[in-house]
């Protein structure tokens, strides 16, 4: 999902101020003892001696290798794009995307006391959507404050008021291990915001496992409140990406060199998206959908 405005701009005291509250929270991934940061590179667990590693402002317990994320021909083109235009990329995506997200996540996030409450982005790929916000990541992208597993987080029990989980659930094999850890991680009383595609072609980033319905989303979150479930993407985003893959082959002859090459034309359709903004709202938009959003509580 993509529905970032304006990624909030880079601000250094923003980022210290952050740091610092993650110092707080900070625990080891393995037997989830306190964490201690003295200044050196390498973070040590004192129980189970385990190992991180801090390049800047940067933690890293794990991730994806480098080979994982370019395994796959788009997905290769998509992680060199995002590493090299890392601030205009969700931007790029936003107008090039046929998807069209409603805007649930900054409101959602408006909900908390930032200065106050610590809520974590579970897979904020290039986003910075709060400069308070702590953002999580398998991937090394710059934005990335803490480079992890996020089945294994390296924070304390109970350390975060809130979190977000935007289009990630689709791409790991073990969504109830990711959504146990987002469990785990919530203080009573918190909640989460998870968008996941339903309607949505096959799109490795590295990996692309599953889809859901929106009963099929409730069913996931057996240890929480569900608040509520809601189209994040309309109809026309789950028609519209189909129909660019479907003429991308019909014109391609059965060749992957004309399809690949046809692909970027068909985005000239994406902008019918906005149709969305009438769709998206009809009692029968979670027939065909695109996405939906479920909103969670920890229960207190
Ligand atoms: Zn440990």
């Amino acid at each position: 999902m993509n529905d970032t405005v304006t990624d909030a701009p880079a601000t250094e005291p923003a980022a210290a101020g952050r740091q610092a509250r993650l110092a707080e929270v900070l625990a080891c991934p393995a037997c989830h003892a306190p964490l201690r940061l003295d200044g050196g590179e390498t973070i040590v667990c004192a129980a189970c001696g385990h190992t991180g590693r801090r390049r800047g402002g940067q933690l890293k317990f794990g991730g994806f290798e480098s080979e994982e994320l370019t395994a796959d021909a788009l997905n290769r083109i998509k992680e060199f794009v995002k590493k090299r235009f890392n601030k205009v990329y969700p931007t790029a995506i936003k107008v090039l995307s046929p998807v069209m997200d409603r805007n649930l996540i900054m409101p959602f996030l408006r909900s908390f006391d930032l200065d106050r409450d610590l809520v974590a982005d579970f897979g904020c790929g290039t986003h910075r959507r709060d400069q308070r916000v702590i953002c999580m990541d398998g991937g090394t992208y710059p934005n990335v404050d803490i480079v992890t597993d996020l089945r294994k987080v390296p924070l304390a029990e109970g350390s975060l008021a809130g979190g977000i989980s935007i289009a990630v659930l689709e791409h790991v094999p073990d969504p109830a291990a990711h959504i146990a850890e987002m469990h785990r991680l919530l203080r009573p009383g918190g909640r989460m915001l998870v968008f996941v595609p339903f309607m949505q072609p096959f799109h490795a980033s590295p990996y692309d496992f599953q889809r859901y319905t929106e009963v099929g989303l409730r069913e996931q979150f057996p240890q929480f409140e569900v608040l509520s479930v809601k189209v994040g993407a309309g109809p026309t985003s789950g028609m519209l990406w189909t129909l660019q893959e479907w003429l991308a082959m019909l014109l391609s002859f059965g060749s992957m060199r004309l399809y690949r090459a046809i692909l970027p034309l068909t985005w000239i359709l994406s902008p019918l998206k906005v149709l969305d903004l009438l769709l998206a709202r009809h009692p029968a938009a979670a027939v065909t959908a695109s996405g939906f959003v479920i909103e969670v509580r920890k229960p207190s």
